[in-house]
């Protein structure tokens, strides 16, 4: 048999490594910024369009290349930064496996535009899908400047395959961010579309933090010092008051390269133990500084993973520098030992005989009506187009419960969508349905109702949640919600990036009943909530809501309707732990199986069980 083996052209392997080092814009992005950096550069300009998708262009004013190597650095492996495996244990530099111009090259139209200080004059290169279209000589300042257009041109697949422009722009200030933080001794500028979006002058540490992420970020700043012979550490974590929902502003830079690592991240979280509320993160920016040869940064081809040599003696420090640093700044609690003694008991008070305070209370006074109310039965209720949906999927649980009559049963799924009132006259009469709304609730947590077949026990908080996100579906989409006007404009400081994610959430927001009256730089001011959404709730809401959406990065408009109705729905849902009057309970079941999907919770987690009357019989065997 003939050989079958053979070499694969150049450009084809070039295209396929492109796949490992390119997935995306920003992954062009990060590997220019990178080698900018490796050049010496200290103002790094990056100009975006579409996303990257049309155009990704790094200029530097770093040290250039000669014709000869202009030429060389779009062949694989070819590289300035290391000579021999050794160096690998050595590097100083970002860049070391020679593959990233080789791969961008392959799969994009690439302008490179390069000269040195001493020369007179530089070279421009223009490369299509690794072939050479053109080599000039040109006048260009001293440094790099390489546009990478029409990414992914010669692979349909991936270029189909890229998010809408929302989602990889994100990406690309992501990467940039991270650069940038690792950098505050280079100058960097973004530009978007013709308008800047970035400007971050040569600074200290913490004025780059607030340069990227907003004035206020300045008081939340902790500053984290340690040095010993193994491990550097500096920087800052934030204060445990302004933690967050979302993961967003955590990084780790190693040797000032951009890290992942969830075993020291966990170092942090042990360390701000007892300080944060629960499903916050504490932010933090911090920069370790180890000997080259005790890291591996070759695992990840992405390279933000990395292996270190010791991590439990890096977990240790880590862990007891940031703890320090909370003690310090008076952020961690200090045990007082010192006895105020106004606070003792007067010695005239100890004969004297104690009574019972008594406070009054207004029983008639029920937060959860308000709460329940919103969205699910409002003054005035438009509830007669869930009645046709409503029957179908719930109706076998409770029909004919003995000797229920059809005449009854369309009672009773009209009654689910009257008032509270109105619901008990109806039933008052009648011993039977009465019956049928028995309920029960269980440590705060479940309802328990009775069904033809046995009994029903649902969640409470994600039965609600269910509710609540049918209804602002509804809204959204439907538009005829109602708003109710704050009295004062309510002002809400947020990042750059999250003002921006609220904007493209605008038109939606708007559909559940909030009036936004400016969107700035770093606050949004709100004229108008959505009925029944208490003011104090607004902050916690969105919040939510940009940490949902930062985890869960939505890709199309679709998708992002549907994650703000999550949100909101989980947000103000009913939550585990709160006691609820038997009117809620039965309401609550009522609306659940008025829902289209009333079995499972938003987010797919079944909302309730049923046990026959059967099952418990053989228990009891
Ligand atoms: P690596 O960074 O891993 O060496 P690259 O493909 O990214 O590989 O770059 C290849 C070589 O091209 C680099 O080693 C460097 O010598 C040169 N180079 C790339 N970008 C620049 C730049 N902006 N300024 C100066 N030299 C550059
Ligand atoms: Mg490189």
């Amino acid at each position: 048999m003939a050989d079958i083996i053979q070499l694969l052209p150049d450009h084809v392997a070039n295209q396929i490594a492109a796949g490992e080092v390119v997935q995306r814009p920003a992954s062009v992005v990060k590997e220019l910024l990178e080698n900018a950096i490796d050049a010496g550069s200290t103002t790094i300009k990056l100009i975006i369009k579409d996303a990257g998708k049309t155009l990704v262009q790094i200029i530097d004013d770093g040290k250039g290349m000669s014709v000869t190597d202009a030429r060389l650095s779009f062949e694989r492996h070819a590289t300035s930064k290391i000579r021999n495996a050794e160096d690998l244990f050595q590097l100083n530099t970002k860049g070391f496996r020679g593959e990233a111009l080789a791969s961008i090259a392959a799969i994009a139209h690439v302008e490179l535009k390069t000269k040195q200080e001493q020369d007179e004059v530089g070279t421009s290169i223009v490369i299509k899908g690794s072939d050479i279209a053109s080599q000039n000589v040109v006048v260009t300042p001293k440094g790099t400047s390489i546009s990478v257009k029409n990414l992914f041109f010669n692979i349909p697949a991936r270029r189909n395959f890229l998010k809408s422009n929302t989602v990889e722009l994100r990406h690309i200030i992501d990467e940039f961010q991270r650069v940038a933080l690792a950098h505050p001794d280079i100058g960097f500028v973004m530009y978007n579309n013709g308008s800047e979006s970035f400007n971050l002058p040569i600074s200290n540490y913490r004025q780059r933090i607030v340069n990227i992420f907003g004035n206020k970020t300045n008081e939340k700043l902790v500053p984290v010092e340690e040095d010993t012979e193994v491990l550097k550490i500096s920087g800052f974590v934030g204060k445990p008051e302004f933690a967050k929902k979302a993961r967003g502003e955590q990084y780790f830079f190693v040797n000032d390269r951009f890290i992942k690592s969830a075993y020291l991240n966990h170092a942090i979280g042990s360390a701000f133990e007892g300080l944060l509320k629960s499903g916050t993160h504490a932010s933090y920016f911090l920069n370790l500084t180890v000997n080259p040869q005790t890291i591996d940064i070759n695992i990840h081809p992405t390279k933000t993973e990395i292996k270190f040599d010791d991590e439990h003696t890096l977990y240790a420090l880590l862990r007891s520098a940031v703890k320090h640093s909370l003690g310090q700044f008076n952020i961690a609690p200090v045990l007082d030992f010192e006895r105020d003694s106004n606070l003792d008991t007067p010695y005239n008070y100890t004969q004297t005989k104690v009574s019972t305070p008594s406070v009054e209370v207004d029983r008639s006074f029920n937060p959860f009506k308000e709460e329940s109310s919103f969205g699910v039965s409002n003054s005035q209720p438009k509830q007669t187009s869930y009645k046709k949906e409503s029957t179908a999927s719930w109706e076998g649980l409770y029909v004919g419960l003995e000797s229920k009559g059809t005449q009854d049963l369309d009672d009773f799924s009209e009654v689910q969508f009257e008032s509270e009132e109105t619901t008990a006259s109806i039933f008052s009469d009648d011993k039977q349905a009465e019956q049928i709304h028995t309920t029960y609730q269980l440590h705060n947590k479940y309802i328990v109702s009775t069904i033809k077949s046995g009994m029903l026990v649902m969640d409470q908080h994600r039965a609600h949640q269910r509710v609540l996100y049918e209804d602002f579906l509804k809204n959204i989409t439907v538009k005829n919600t109602v708003s109710q006007q704050l009295l004062f404009p309510l002002v809400l400081h947020f990042t750059t990036q999250e003002v921006t994610i609220i904007q493209e959430l605008k038109d939606d927001l708007e559909s559940t009943g909030f009036i936004f009256l400016d969107f700035n730089a770093e606050s949004i001011e709100i004229a108008g909530v959505p009925v029944n959404v208490p003011e104090s709730e607004v902050s916690i809401i969105l919040e939510q809501l940009i940490s949902d959406v930062e985890n869960e990065v939505p890709d199309s408009h679709f998708s992002a309707t549907d994650l703000l109705a999550k949100s909101m729905a989980k947000s103000l849902a009913i939550k585990t732990g709160q006691s609820l009057e038997k009117d809620e309970q039965e309401h609550l079941v009522n609306k659940l199986f008025a829902c289209k999907e009333p079995n499972v919770s938003p987010t797919n987690r079944t909302t309730f069980i049923t046990m026959s009357v059967d099952e418990l019989d053989k228990k009891f065997i």
